[in-house]
C-alpha cells in the first residue's frame, strides 16, 4: 500500500479536475461523498461443518445518471476505503462512457483460493441474501471484478430470483451483468474490458502517429483484463515482452505468446510454470524497457517506489487505480504519458449495459453487433476526453474527470436538489 489511501487518491484526482474546470461548489460537496455504505457480516457453513463469519461491502456512490453499477471483488485486501474509491471511479467511468448508470462497488474480504467450489457458492449466495433489497435490476446492478467471474454472477442472479415471487423472476435477470451467455449473459462481455482498452489505444495511436505494429509492451496481471488486452493486441502486431501476476514475473525480448499463456493460466490459475522466458523479480519486471506498460492487476502498483523504475513511453491503465498520486507525478516528470483507467477500462461496463438492455428487451445480439456498438460508444468517450485534453491543456486523467464532472454537474443543475 502507498502512503495515501485509495479513496484519498480519488479525491485528490477529483480536486485537481474540479479546480481546473471550476466545478460548482455545491455540486462538489455532493460528489465528494458516497450516498450509501452497506456493510454485512454473515455466517456460512464450511465443508468441515464449522461456521465462519464473513464481511461484505457495497458502496453506492452516486445514482443521478441511472441505477448504481459496479463490480464485486473477492480479495483479502477488500475494505471500506478501497470499495469507496472503486465506487467513485465507477461514477466517473459511466459518465465518461455516456451510459445511463451511476457508480457502486462491493466485495467480500476473503481469499477465495482458500475455499472449495461448494464453499464459494454458499459464501456468494449468503452474501447476496444479506444484501437483499440493496441490489436490484433497476436499482443497483453488480458485475464481475477481481476473483469473481460469470459463474459467481449466475449464483447471485439465481439467489436474488429465489427471493422474488415466481411472477417477478423472469423480469429480474438483469440484477447482475457478466453472467454466462446461457444464463442471460452477452456475447463479448468476457473480453469487453480488454477490447475497449485496445479500441481506445488504437484510436489514440492513430491520432498521435504511434505505430502499434511492432510496439513492445509489458503487462501486470494476466486475468480477465490483462489476458484479453494481450490477446487482442497480438493481431495488431504488438509484442508482449514481459508479464507479471501474483505468482511471479518473466520477460522475453523475443516476445511471449498471449494465447499460449492464457491457455496455461486457464489450466493452472497462474503464469508460474509457463516455459516462455526468463523469470525475474518484481523490480526487474518494472524496469523492463518497452513502448507500453499495461497495469491490469490491482490499485497502487505505480508508486514513489516503482515509478522511478518504469522504462516505457505510455502507461495504459487496465486496472482501476494502478497509479497513486506520487506515481503520477513521477511518470509526468519522466515524460511518460498515462492513459487513465476511467477511460481505458470502461469497455466492461459498456458491454454490461448492453447485456442489461438485451435482458430488459428479451433480445440476444450477435458478437458483431456487440463489438460494433462497443466501438462506437468507447470512441465517443475517447473523443470527449481527447478534446478536453486540448481544451484545458491538461493530462488525460484530469481531462477524463472534467468530462465526467461536467456531465454530472449539468444533470444536478437540471434536476435541482430535493426538496
Ligand atoms: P482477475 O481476477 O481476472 O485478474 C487479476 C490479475 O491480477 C491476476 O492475473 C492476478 O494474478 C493478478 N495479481 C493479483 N495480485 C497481484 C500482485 N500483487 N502482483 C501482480 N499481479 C497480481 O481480475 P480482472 O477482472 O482482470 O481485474 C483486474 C483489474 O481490472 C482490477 O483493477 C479491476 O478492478 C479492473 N477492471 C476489471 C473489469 C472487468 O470487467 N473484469 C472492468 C474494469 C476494470
Amino acid at each position: 500500500m502507498g502512503k495515501t489511501s485509495v479513496y484519498e487518491t480519488v479525491m485528490m484526482q477529483f480536486d485537481k479536475a474540479a479546480d481546473l474546470m471550476g466545478l460548482d461548489k455545491e455540486i462538489r460537496k455532493i460528489l465528494s461523498t458516497t450516498t450509501n455504505e452497506i456493510v454485512v457480516n454473515f455466517p456460512v457453513v464450511m465443508d468441515s461443518g464449522c461456521l465462519k463469519i464473513f464481511t461484505g461491502y457495497r458502496v453506492q456512490h452516486c445514482n443521478v445518471l441511472g441505477p448504481y453499477k459496479g463490480g464485486l471483488r473477492f480479495h483479502p485486501a477488500v475494505n471500506i476505503d478501497e470499495v469507496r474509491a472503486l465506487a467513485a471511479w465507477m461514477t466517473w467511468k459511466t459518465a465518461i462512457a455516456g451510459i445511463p448508470y451511476g457508480g457502486a462497488k462491493g466485495g467480500i474480504q476473503m481469499a477465495p483460493w482458500e475455499y472449495s467450489p461448494g464453499e464459494l457458492e454458499r459464501i456468494t449466495r449468503r452474501f447476496t441474501f444479506a444484501l437483499g433489497g440493496n441490489i436490484g435490476p433497476e436499482y443497483d446492478i453488480p458485475a464481475p471484478d477481481v476473483n469473481t467471474n460469470p459463474q459467481i454472477m449466475a449464483w447471485i442472479m439465481d439467489t436474488y430470483l429465489q427471493m422474488m415471487s415466481p411472477q417477478e423472476r423472469n423480469r429480474s435477470v438483469h440484477v447482475v451483468t457478466g453472467k454466462p451467455v446461457e444464463s442471460g449473459g452477452s456475447l463479448g462481455r468476457t473480453k469487453a474490458t480488454g477490447q475497449g482498452l485496445v479500441y481506445v489505444l488504437e484510436a489514440w495511436a492513430k491520432d498521435h502517429d504511434f505505430n502499434l505494429d511492432g510496439a513492445t509492451y509489458i503487462v501486470q496481471g494476466f486475468g480477465n483484463v490483462g489476458s484479453w488486452a494481450a490477446k487482442l493486441l497480438k493481431p495488431l502486431g504488438a509484442v508482449m515482452v514481459g508479464v507479471e501476476d501474483h505468482s511471479g514475473a518473466f520477460v522475453n525480448p523475443e516476445g511471449i505468446d498471449p494465447d499460449a499463456l492464457a491457455e496455461h493460466v486457464a489450466a493452472e490459475g497462474r503464469i508460474q510454470g509457463f516455459d516462455g522466458g526468463e523469470w525475474v523479480d518484481h523490480e526487474t519486471f518494472f524496469s523492463t524497457k518497452a513502448d507500453l506498460f499495461v497495469p491490469a492487476a490491482l490499485e497502487n502498483q505505480i508508486t514513489s517506489e516503482t515509478a522511478p523504475l518504469i522504462n516505457v513511453k505510455v502507461v495504459v491503465e487496465g486496472a482501476n487505480g494502478p497509479t497513486d498520486i506520487d506515481g503520477d507525478r513521477i511518470l509526468k516528470e519522466k515524460g511518460i504519458l498515462v492513459l487513465p483507467d476511467v477511460l481505458m477500462n470502461a469497455g466492461g461496463v459498456v458491454v454490461s449495459y448492453f447485456e442489461w438492455l438485451q435482458n430488459k428487451r428479451s433480445e440476444f445480439w450477435d458478437l458483431d453487433e456487440v463489438d460494433t456498438k462497443l466501438h462506437k460508444q468507447i470512441l465517443g468517450a475517447y473523443r470527449r476526453v481527447r478534446d478536453a485534453v486540448r481544451e484545458h491543456d491538461t493530462d488525460w486523467r484530469t481531462a477524463a474527470y472534467i468530462v465526467a464532472l461536467g456531465r454530472l454537474e449539468k444533470v444536478y443543475k437540471e434536476r435541482g436538489i430535493f426538496p
